[in-house]
């Protein structure tokens, strides 16, 4: 049976798509602490079911009875990622789950083995607010505008199974005929014809994809594809591929902060550039190295607490590789009230660059090649990339724009700047090499991304620790 016909599911899912996507609006700061208190206490007790949970807490010795409100969370001990890959299939749900209406979904593996889990059609459901609420925010209505998604659909991937268990059931009563979903995987020539014959108000798709997209619109693609807004999420997004995708496309693009584990939308900008947390969905926090909670504004490791669902529950996951800052309630022009990523997401610890000196990087601070090509006012580097090959040698390489070749600024002026910015950045121990390159491969399944490094995890932490650097602040 479709789960929209029935009247238990059909009623209270309407309900979500008008009352949820207001919340971070409408509830007074009292209502929404009441409101984190009982989602934490109900989604504890429903972990507590979970053997992997129940044996975690009973080691700690804690119980469901010690989980309050909201600020308790701390008395849990953390989920990681070995925890959940190791406890898979039988250990992440509930000792009773009927396996038949769960649905195993699963992270890229782009920072290791891939991590699976469960989610259901309930899930599903319960996070549709926080995408409502992203079109809501830019005037947008989820009947009457056009929707183009262009993500991975791989088997497993969260858009595939959002498709399967969830859109397509939709499409049997409500009209969604103005959604579109493209694997962003299929040629981009093809994908841009789609577009263009869509002509979606909204565009959702990764930074590689856009960059790749713009290209072609500058090249005189997509004639007939003209966005009001695009949204970026997946990776990193730098203020040049951003400046330059929306130039291409002359209209603004924000980011939003999803995860497989997250199932829905942990964060997103609005139109005033702030990111707010969706906080009455996820309690979010930040620790350092030594898994201790770092100081609000402070940069910190993402620990994230899903505060709805059912399938594997998500409590104090520190699974995610994401550097973030946090600042606490706040008030936006915009008509939120919301704890908010200060600088959005800083990109991946695993793509960090390390300095001998013991400085750290986040790709978002190291990505200084935005500001020098911002500067140098020019779209001539198609796309970008820094390879951090050993501690002290570090390459970026350009794919340069040939029909823009001979416009000034000079290649070779550009691949100067770059080099003296950098050199000034990371001092002389490090070898800073541009080139220039025909095309900067990207794997089959997965867009490139703008930050590599070759050097281990254990090398930073080594590092790190040896500099007595307790905070990952720069
Ligand atoms: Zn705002």
């Amino acid at each position: 049976m479709n789960p929209f016909l029935n009247p238990i599911i059909g009623v209270p899912f309407i309900k979500k798509l008008i009352f949820d996507a207001e919340r971070l609006k409408k509830m007074t700061p009292e209502r929404m602490k009441k409101h984190k208190d009982n989602a934490i206490k109900r989604i504890v007790k429903y972990a507590y079911t979970v053997p992997l949970y129940h044996e975690k807490y009973k080691e700690a010795g804690v119980h469901p009875s010690d989980i309050n409100r909201i600020e308790d969370v701390t008395k849990l001990p953390f989920i990681t990622k070995q925890d959940i890959v190791k406890h898979f299939p039988n250990k992440i749900v509930p000792k009773n789950y009927n396996f038949n209406k769960g649905y195993v979904v699963s992270t890229s593996g782009s920072t290791g083995k891939p991590v699976y889990m469960y989610t259901d059609f309930q899930t599903m459901a319960d996070s549709i607010g926080t995408s409502i609420r992203v079109f809501r925010t830019f005037n947008l209505h989820w009947r009457t505008s056009k929707f183009a998604y262009v993500m991975n659909y791989h088997p497993n991937a969260p858009p595939d199974a959002i498709e399967k268990v969830f859109t397509n059931k939709a499409r049997s009563i409500l009209p969604l005929k103005n959604h579109l979903s493209i694997p962003a995987f299929n040629p981009i020539l093809n994908i841009m014809k789609k577009l263009d014959s869509f002509n979606p108000d909204l565009i959702v798709s990764l930074p590689a994809t856009f960059q790749h997209l713009a290209f072609l619109k500058r090249k005189g693609f997509g004639q007939n594809l003209n966005p009001k807004i695009l949204i970026s999420g997946g990776y990193y997004l730098d203020k040049y591929t951003q400046s330059y995708v929306e130039n291409s496309f002359g209209c603004k693009m924000f980011n939003i902060y999803a995860s497989c584990e997250a199932n829905a939308d942990i964060a997103f900008e609005c139109k005033e550039r702030t990111w707010h947390i969706n906080q009455d969905y996820f309690h979010v926090e930040t620790i350092d190295h030594n898994k201790d909670i770092v100081d609000s504004g402070q940069r910190g490791h993402i620990v994230i607490t899903r505060l709805f669902g059912k399938g594997t529950p998500i409590i104090r996951y520190t699974g995610m590789d994401d550097w973030v800052r946090i600042s606490p309630d706040n008030k936006c022009k915009c008509g939120i009230c919301s704890p908010k990523l200060i600088t959005g997401v800083e990109g991946r610890i695993s793509s960090s660059i390390i300095l001998p000196d013991g400085r750290l990087f986040t790709p978002g601070t190291f990505s200084i090649i935005s500001i020098v090509l911002s500067q140098l006012k020019t779209y001539k580097v198609k796309q970008f990339q820094i390879i951090q090959k050993s501690i002290d040698d570090i390459d970026i390489l350009l794919e340069i724009d040939d029909e823009l070749r001979d416009i000034d600024p000079s290649v070779k002026l550009i691949i100067d700047r770059i080099k003296e910015a950098y050199e000034k950045m990371v001092g002389p121990q490090v070898q800073i090499n541009v080139k220039e390159v025909d095309e900067i491969k990207s794997n089959s399944e997965k867009p490139s991304p703008i930050v590599i490094s070759h050097v281990s995890l254990e090398k930073i932490k080594t590092i790190i620790t040896s500099q007595k650097s307790s905070s990952y602040d720069y």
